[in-house]
């Protein structure tokens, strides 16, 4: 390469370019994600290894850990011994070593004589001989370089195609160069206060580390960049939305309060005044409420959006209240409907049976200010209908999130938004996929909910749950008993053929377990008419135990039924046992919850033991996101949580929350980030996270 052509790299240039890519390699790193020197800059180790220099055998002595490059001479698989063993001989011009691995089937296939091996790990006396326990081996292909710098270092996620020796030679040779592109974000005084390394020194360290806590340093580093873009760019959202068209300033007072308050029979529960308090103060602002109240099914949201509507109301404003799908819509209107009996606060529900000249009507007084307050689907209140003067927005998203649709909604009005979900959002989530609004919780649902004790039962231990079962049933009480499946023949996944299947399982509770009670059967496969008489018989406490797929997870709220077995429960995620659980519970009895099932796996196992120890759906969903990460949890992209490629919002979490402060006092000082010394900043926020974020129109 001339000197002409090193000059015109940049960030943007692609990988084909490189020396010592070309055509055919660049397609490879294609589909490893990485186009450009850009991507090639972050794409991360996954690992690093600092080894020591690799001696000759001969100069290996007891009690060293030392690093050996030889050739396997024998290799012996001793299942007999009480400690199983897999054994081999290692050797280089100067001698021979044995090295062995307890437990080492899984080396069969792996190693084998002839092999170049490295090899790493402490010398040890057995039997007068020297010799490696368990150490870690790296087998080297023939073109791999042998030098001692060759295997220290970074470890790259690799491909069939492009091992991680070779994109490291690759990154090696060039990376003092891309370094130099990246252009630093912020200026001394700022990386002083932060501890933050250079940024080009960081992506230096992060591919050629000098030493561990070097590479902590950069680690630290390039996460911290991640984060900060990402929260300064939900800071920009956060100000657009705020600062585009104003929203009316709502005001509340004694009176109108009271006269909300003389509409529940009940007193509010401390979370629900809190969080009520926090809905007015922002109602009275003329910047757009834009709020998120989480909080249980059943823990009184309902109640929170009722009263923030009728303080819409008595400001003469027409409220909103909109759910995902059309029987929720009908259930919230009903609620409301009982809490406004004889009020003179006109309200219309608008579902999909409504239509015709009925529904022209009802939008033309919608139009002319003669509703207040207006319950219908996301979807119908959405398209078409013209309000006279929309002042709240009431979204209940249930069980899912709609980033796109809070968006569209404001249609160039800006009432005041709240969005309600009764999945509970772990703080970390709150604060990035849904960082750029304001949330509130509701902790502890209204009082009158019983005890709930939660058992994960084993083998052995089944019988004695059935024969503790059978007495709650003669005392007549009700159980559920959920399955994972519906019927065994349906079954394609063959490994999971142990899944006991509700239909078998129920036939088998009816006629030889539970003879002596009425046992129903419930499953998705039914007609509704039938499933819902089922679920009225059950109600009714004609049926005494309800098998059932989970399609019971459908609010049913049977205060009676206080035991639910769920069979299989290592294969049920932590938030649908959650949301199983809270089926039962309802009454002011004790309730029982058995968790039935037969698992060595690691991850199961840490799930029953959360859900015997907690019914706090925040600390199950905080675990729920350690155990399984953050983007399956949420399906990361369509609810736009940024992709992060080294930071964990997780375990870096007080990273993260430096980076939000330091990020949101940034857009306070420069809400559109004009100031010049912000320009790369800008730009590279917009690059990142413009288009998930919605950012293109900003400033
Ligand atoms: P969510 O919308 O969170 O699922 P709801 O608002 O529908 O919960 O409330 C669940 C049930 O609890 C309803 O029957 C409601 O009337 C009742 N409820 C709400 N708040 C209280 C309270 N403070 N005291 C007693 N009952 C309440
Ligand atoms: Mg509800």
């Amino acid at each position: 390469m001339t000197q002409q052509d090193a000059n015109q790299i940049t960030l943007e240039t692609p990988v084909q370019f490189i020396k010592g890519v070309g055509p055919s390699r660049a397609k490879s790193f294609a589909e490893l994600g990485v186009e450009t020197v850009g991507d090639m800059l972050e794409y991360y180790p996954r690992d690093w290894v600092f080894l020591p220099e690799p001696v000759k055998i001969v100069d290996a002595g007891p009690n060293q850990s030392v690093c050996l490059v030889g050739i396997v001479e024998q290799t012996d698989w001793q299942p007999y011994r009480k400690v199983p063993i897999f054994e081999i001989t290692l050797a280089d011009e100067t001698g021979y070593i044995r090295a062995v691995w307890f437990h080492g089937r899984y080396l069969v296939n792996q190693l084998e004589p002839g092999q170049a091996l490295l090899v790493h790990g402490k010398v040890t006396k057995y039997k007068h001989q020297l010799q490696l326990s368990n150490p870690k081996f790296i087998v080297l292909q023939e073109d791999q370089p042998r030098g001692p710098e060759a295997f220290s270092g970074p470890v790259y996620p690799a491909s069939a195609k492009l091992a991680s020796w070779q994109i490291k030679k690759i990154m090696r040779s060039h990376i003092d160069e891309f370094a130099a592109l990246m252009p630093e974000l912020y200026d001394g005084a700022f990386l002083k206060k932060n501890e933050l390394m250079p940024r080009q020194e960081a992506y230096r360290q992060i591919h050629d580390p000098v030493d561990e806590d070097t590479l902590t340093e950069a680690k630290r580093r390039l996460k911290y960049d991640e984060l900060f873009l990402m929260q300064t760019g939900l800071a920009l959202k956060r100000y657009h939305v705020q600062h585009g068209a104003p929203a009316v300033v709502m005001r509340s007072n004694d009176k109108i309060d009271s006269r909300i308050r003389k509409r529940f029979p009940f007193m509010l529960t401390e979370d629900q005044e809190q969080v009520i308090a926090e809905v007015v103060a922002d109602m009275g602002k003329e910047i757009p409420m834009n709020r998120l109240l989480q909080g249980d099914v059943g823990s009184g949201k309902t109640v929170v959006a009722l009263y923030a509507a009728l303080v819409a109301v008595a400001n003469k404003c027409q409220a909103a209240i909109m759910a995902p799908t059309e029987i929720l819509a009908r259930q919230h209107f009903q609620s409301i409907e009982r809490f406004l009996k004889g009020s003179r606060v006109r309200r219309e529900l608008i579902v999909g049976g409504l239509t015709g000249k009925k529904r022209t009507a009802v939008l033309e007084r919608i139009q002319n200010g003669e509703v207040d307050i207006i319950v219908g689907t996301i979807a119908l209140i959405q398209e078409d209908i013209d309000f006279a003067n929309l002042g709240l927005v009431v979204i209940d998203e249930q069980h899912k999130f709609g980033v796109h649709q809070r968006a569209s909604l404001r249609k160039g009005r800006s009432p005041h938004c709240l969005v309600m979900t009764a999945t509970p959002i772990p703080r970390t989530l709150a604060m990035t996929a849904f960082g750029d609004l304001d949330v509130s919780t509701i902790k502890h649902s209204p009082p009158g909910r019983g005890e709930v004790i939660t058992r994960w039962v084993q083998p052995p231990n089944r019988n004695d749950a059935m024969e503790f079962i059978r007495q709650r049933l003669r005392a007549k009480k009700q159980a559920y008993f959920v399955y994972p499946r519906i019927d065994s023949e349906n079954n394609v996944d063959s490994e999971k053929t142990d899944i006991k299947a509700a239909v078998d399982e129920y036939h088998i509770l009816n006629e030889k377990v539970f003879p002596e009670f009425k046992v129903a059967l419930l499953h998705g496969q039914m007609t509704s008419d039938e499933k819902k008489e089922t679920m009225a018989d059950f109600r009714a406490g004609k049926i005494d135990v309800l098998v059932s797929t989970v399609v019971i997870e459908v609010g049913v709220d049977v205060p009676n039924a206080t035991i639910m077995v769920i069979e299989n429960a290592n294969r049920f995620g932590l938030a649908q046992l959650h949301q199983l659980r809270g089926r039962i519970g309802r009454g002011q009895s004790k309730s029982y919850c058995l968790l039935f099932a037969e698992t060595e796996d690691e991850t199961a196992i840490s799930r029953l033991d959360i859900m015997t120890r907690s019914r706090d759906g925040f600390e199950i969903a905080e675990h729920d996101l350690k155990l399984r990460g953050p983007g399956e949890l949420f399906s990361a992209r369509q609810h736009g949580l940024p992709d992060l490629k080294i930071a964990n919002i997780v375990e870096d979490f007080d990273l993260l929350n430096l980076a939000r402060r330091d990020a949101f006092s940034i857009i306070d000082g420069d809400p559109t980030l004009k100031q010049s010394e912000h320009s790369t900043l800008r730009q590279e926020v917009i690059a990142r996270f413009g288009d998930k974020l919605g950012l293109v129109d900003v400033g």
